[in-house]
């Protein structure tokens, strides 16, 4: 529930072959044209059978599929895929399908937010991690100067995900969602913190009700946080842990050397350390963070050519720092982290040392 607008979120197995049901209690009828946006990887896996099922329902359904990866979340990506709808002759009345992972959704949702000045979309994660992407309606695209810093807010209509998708998720892109769940834990939940340590063997094997719980979980805790504050004027800026070192280090080798969820992982590491140092966190929590990343097979170092210049300026752009001053948010307890407003520059460099690898 946001202030506008309230949504639901499916989770389940055959999900996607319900769908001509779920357009239909969303009132989405057959004069109104689709759009379903994928992925290279994803698309041929899974976009016919959509395509198929709702062209025999009587929808007309064009596709677009961006190549795979962080990089089509591009300016050139965005025109490409805004002229695909146009040639479909899609309309202010027509529906966006966004088929895939965080970067389909993103892209496509902004798409969705642009397109003659807003169309609805729905949202059809098929990563662990698009579980948090896919929820709370920030949708977006990345500039060479950072990540994500054109973008809207625009929640979509619905969000299905079809947990059978996972089965083709390679392993590495199935820990990289971890990291997004992990980091749900460590600001809101600790004793989903105590369920994942737990449950780690059957959750990285697969275990489809485990993996139901563990999206369900993720999903609530960001919900809950969204619906107290949709825009990121407070509260929602917790979700950022992490991100602020993790979001740099992804940008700052162009997207091509570690998974969203691997830098998150990595800036989530630098941020305990921190948290020791400005607000005196227990070491008990820098354990126990760096346990719990490593036993998900996430990375807790980086090694890229980037001075930590080049990490710092990436810092200042990122958008959550407000004129360049630098601000994480940090670990205080398990469960529980706080916003801190000007963290010197000289804590940030040393942070950096802990987490550069050989
Ligand atoms: P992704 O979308 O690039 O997917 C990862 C890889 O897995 C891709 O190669 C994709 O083609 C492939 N893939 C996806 N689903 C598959 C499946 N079922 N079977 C086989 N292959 C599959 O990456 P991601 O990790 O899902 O998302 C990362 C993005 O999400 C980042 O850009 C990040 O900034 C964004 N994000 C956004 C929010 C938000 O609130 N909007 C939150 C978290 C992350
Ligand atoms: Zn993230």
């Amino acid at each position: 529930k946001t202030k506008n607008h309230s949504y639901d979120i499916q989770i389940g197995s055959g999900l996607h072959k319900q769908l001509v049901q779920s357009l239909r209690e969303l009132g989405i009828t057959q004069q109104q044209k689709l759009m379903l946006i994928s992925d290279s990887h994803v698309g041929p896996l899974y976009a016919g059978r959509i395509q198929d099922q709702l062209c025999t329902a009587g929808y007309e359904v064009g596709t677009c599929f961006v190549p795979a990866g962080e990089a089509s979340k591009s300016i050139l990506q965005y025109e490409r895929v805004v002229g695909a709808c146009l040639k479909f002759g899609l309309d202010r009345k027509s529906v966006i399908l966004a088929l895939g992972g965080g970067v389909v959704g993103d892209l496509a949702g902004f798409v969705a937010a642009s397109f003659m000045r807003g169309i609805p979309f729905i949202q059809l994660p098929t990563t662990l991690l698009a579980h948090d992407s896919a929820v709370g309606g920030k949708v977006g695209i990345n500039h060479a100067m950072g990540k994500n810093l054109i973008g809207a807010f625009h929640q979509p209509l619905r969000v299905i995900f079809d947990v059978d998708t996972l089965s083709t998720l390679p392993l590495r892109q199935l820990r990289s969602g971890f990291a997004e769940l992990i980091k749900e834990a460590l600001i809101w939940d600790v004793s989903f913190v105590g369920w994942l340590e737990n449950h780690q063997n059957a959750l990285l094997g697969r275990d489809p009700s485990l993996l139901c719980e563990a999206i369900y979980r993720g999903c609530r805790i960001k919900a809950t946080i969204v619906e107290q504050d949709e825009k990121e004027n407070g509260i929602r800026a917790i979700l950022n842990y992490g991100h602020t070192i993790g979001h740099a280090i992804e940008a700052c080798a162009g997207y091509k050397h570690y998974t969203h969820g691997e830098c998150v992982a990595i800036g989530m590491v630098s941020a305990v350390y921190l948290g020791q140092w400005v607000l005196k966190t227990p070491p008990a929590v820098i354990d126990k963070t760096i346990r719990l990343i490593e036993s998900f097979g996430l990375p807790t170092q980086f090694s890229l050519p980037c001075s930590d210049d080049e990490l710092i300026n990436l810092i200042k752009h990122d958008k959550k720092s407000t004129s360049g001053r630098l601000s994480f948010i940090l670990p205080k307890q398990l469960g529980h982290v706080e916003m801190v407003e000007h963290v010197q520059e000289a804590l940030i460099v040393q942070a950096l040392q802990v987490i550069r690898g050989g």
